[in-house]
C-alpha cells in the first residue's frame, strides 16, 4: 500500500490540450508579426517559423513569449495575446472535477515546463487550487524538467520525493525523471488506451489509484 501527500501535475497534455497551448506559438504570434510588418498571415507564419528554428530548444529563451515578441519586433502587449489566447484553452473535462476532490485531502502543485505566463493564463481558475506553481523555464532557468528540477520542487514544496506523486503525458520528463528521483509517477494518456500498469488515461483513474493506495 502506497500513497501520496502531495500530488504534482504536468499541463501541457494532462491539464489541458496542447493544441491550445501551441495555438499561441503558431497562430497568435505569426498574426501579430503579419500585422505589425504588413504582410500575409502565410508570409508572417514561415518568417516566425524560421526565426524560432535560429534557437536550441536547450536554451531557455526558446520557450520564453517575451524573448520573441521582441525579436520578432511585435509591440502588441503579452497581455493582449494572452486575451486572445484565453477563450481557445480547452481544459480537459475531468480536471475540473478530480481537482477539486484532491485538493481537499492532497497538497496539489503544477509542474510544467510552459512560461510562467501561460501557465497562468491556462491555469487561471484552477490556480487556487495548487499550493505552488513551478515552471523549469520561468522559476529555474532550466529548458526542460531535467533531475534537477524535480530535486528543486521537492525542496521548494516542502515534501521528501516518496512523498509525492507525478502525473504528465512524456514518458522521459514526467515518467522516467521523476522516479529516477525518488517521485512516484504515472503517466497520462488522453488519446490512447493504457496498456501498462503505470499508465492512465484521465485523472479520475489518478484519483482512483490514489485511493486504493495503489501507486
Ligand atoms: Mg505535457
Amino acid at each position: 500500500m502506497h500513497n501520496a501527500e502531495a500530488v504534482s501535475l504536468d499541463v501541457t497534455g494532462t491539464l489541458v490540450d496542447g493544441r491550445s497551448v501551441k495555438y499561441f506559438w503558431d497562430v497568435l504570434i505569426p498574426s501579430a508579426y503579419a500585422r505589425k510588418h504588413r504582410v500575409p498571415f502565410e508570409k508572417a507564419f514561415s518568417n516566425v517559423k524560421q526565426m524560432y528554428g535560429t534557437i536550441s530548444p536547450d536554451d531557455v529563451r526558446w520557450y520564453l513569449p517575451e524573448y520573441w515578441m521582441k525579436k520578432l519586433g511585435i509591440e502588441e502587449s503579452i497581455e493582449e495575446l494572452l486575451r486572445e489566447l484565453k477563450p481557445l484553452i480547452t481544459i480537459f473535462p475531468d480536471v475540473k472535477p478530480v481537482i477539486a476532490e484532491l485538493s481537499s485531502n492532497h497538497s496539489l502543485i503544477v509542474s510544467s515546463n510552459l512560461p510562467m505566463l501561460l501557465l497562468e493564463t491556462v491555469l487561471d481558475d484552477f490556480k487556487k487550487y495548487f499550493l505552488k506553481v513551478f515552471s523549469s523555464v520561468s522559476t529555474y532557468s532550466l529548458p526542460r524538467k531535467t533531475a534537477e528540477f524535480y530535486v528543486k520542487v521537492c525542496s521548494d514544496a516542502g515534501f521528501k520525493p516518496r512523498e509525492i506523486l507525478h502525473v504528465g503525458d512524456n514518458f522521459i520528463y514526467d515518467f522516467l525523471i521523476p522516479r529516477f528521483v525518488g517521485i512516484k509517477s504515472l503517466i497520462i494518456k488522453r488519446f490512447k488506451l493504457p496498456r501498462r500498469k503505470h499508465e492512465v488515461s484521465n485523472l479520475k483513474q489518478v484519483l482512483d489509484r490514489i485511493k486504493l493506495g495503489d501507486l
